[in-house]
């Protein structure tokens, strides 16, 4: 990895300091890491360092190549299912949350567990818990596969139906037009998934919404900087990988914001040169599982190439952060004293 060359100062108003036809950045914020990967990440590190090994993950611990690979060379175990934990071992379940079903196997098994899963996915698994309790039939929008679309459908399988977008609403079918909610995966097109409660609306007219936003905050604000800044991007980079969701959405949304061209990247030599051809502005953004260091890369690498005039474009400042999981923060109470559960932030090394 190499160090950052740039130190981008802050504008409201992109294009506004441009000088026609110089080569610039617009780097937005926020981008990269939200506080429930945090959370995720700075977890299997201390429990690699609590505990003795190995320390298994199910499922990667956020989509992150970058993230997973490191911590792989640390000594985590990724598997697939919990049933590929040995009896009695110590497992971390992702960010993305799981399923009761995916609880009660660990149980069978004797493991630890260690619930890594981001408290706004928890909320959302609450909701779906509460209005099936309700005998509500919950429309949940989300993509099929989605790890985090399992475990919420798996807090009330009999009560949840998956519409994957707009195009999917003619076929929706509901016990009771009545008694009907929608909620949704937490990292989602806001615009995407507002389309789709529309037209859900139009068959659905007693449709009721979540009782707060199912989308997440980092998944919204890091959307409406791209979508300040796409339509003075010629090219617009987003750091991430492609089993990332909301990484994903960024490069649809900057698309249909304006910007001419769009990729996505894990890592800085995956930069095709050819993209620059005529570009003037790129626009630089990384989804929440993307450590920072891996958007520096790329400030580097376009800098070689005359790209040195960076700019932020800031949508909104983050402060969020959230307590580790119980389970750590007990034991690192018991080996280290109060102060440590205190500090935890300046031990992730992962940003
Ligand atoms: S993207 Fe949102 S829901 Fe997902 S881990 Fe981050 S804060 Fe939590």
């Amino acid at each position: 990895m190499t160090s950052p060359t740039t130190n981008p100062s802050t504008v409201t108003v992109p294009g506004a300091t441009a000088e026609a036809g110089a080569k610039r950045v617009l780097l937005a914020a926020p981008r990269g890491y939200c506080a429930g990967v945090d959370r995720a990440v700075v977890t299997v590190e201390k429990a690699l360092d609590l505990y003795e090994p190995p320390i298994y993950v199910r499922k990667q611990i956020v989509h992150n190549k970058h993230v997973v690979r490191t911590l792989e060379k640390r000594g985590a175990i990724f598997v697939d299912e919990t049933d590929e934990v040995p009896e009695g071992a110590t497992v971390i379940f992702s960010a993305h949350g799981v399923s009761p079903a995916v609880h009660a196997e660990a149980k069978a098994l004797s493991l630890k567990t260690i619930d890594a899963t981001c408290p706004l996915v928890t909320k959302v698994h609450r909701e779906a818990v509460r209005f099936a309790r309700d005998d509500f039939d919950i429309l949940l929008i989300g993509h099929e596969g989605h790890e985090e679309v399992e475990g919420t459908a798996g807090e009330a399988p009999e009560h949840i139906i998956l519409v994957q977008g707009p195009d999917e609403v003619d076929d929706v079918e509901v016990r009771d037009p009545e008694k009907v909610v929608w909620l949704s995966q937490t990292t989602l097109s806001v615009d995407e998934t507002m389309e789709t409660v529309r037209r859900l609306r139009e068959k659905f007219p007693k449709l009721q919404d979540p009782p707060s936003d199912d989308i997440c905050y980092a998944t919204q604000n890091r959307q409406v900087a791209v979508k300040q800044m796409a339509g003075e991007c010629d090219l617009m980079i987003v750091v991430g990988s492609t089993n990332s969701s909301n990484s994903v959405r960024l490069v649809e949304v900057a698309l249909d914001h304006g910007a001419k061209d769009g990729h996505l990247v894990d890592y800085a030599d995956e930069i095709d040169e050819a993209w620059l051809e005529g570009v003037t502005t790129v626009g630089v953004t990384s989804g929440a599982s993307v450590p920072e260091v891996l958007v520096r890369d790329v400030l580097d690498w376009l800098a070689q190439r005359g790209y040195e005039d960076v700019s932020a474009v800031t949508a909104a400042e983050e402060s969020l952060l959230f307590a580790l999981p119980n389970e750590i923060r007990r034991d690192l109470k018991a080996r280290d004293g109060k102060e440590a559960v205190k500090i935890r932030h300046d031990a992730g090394s992962l940003h």
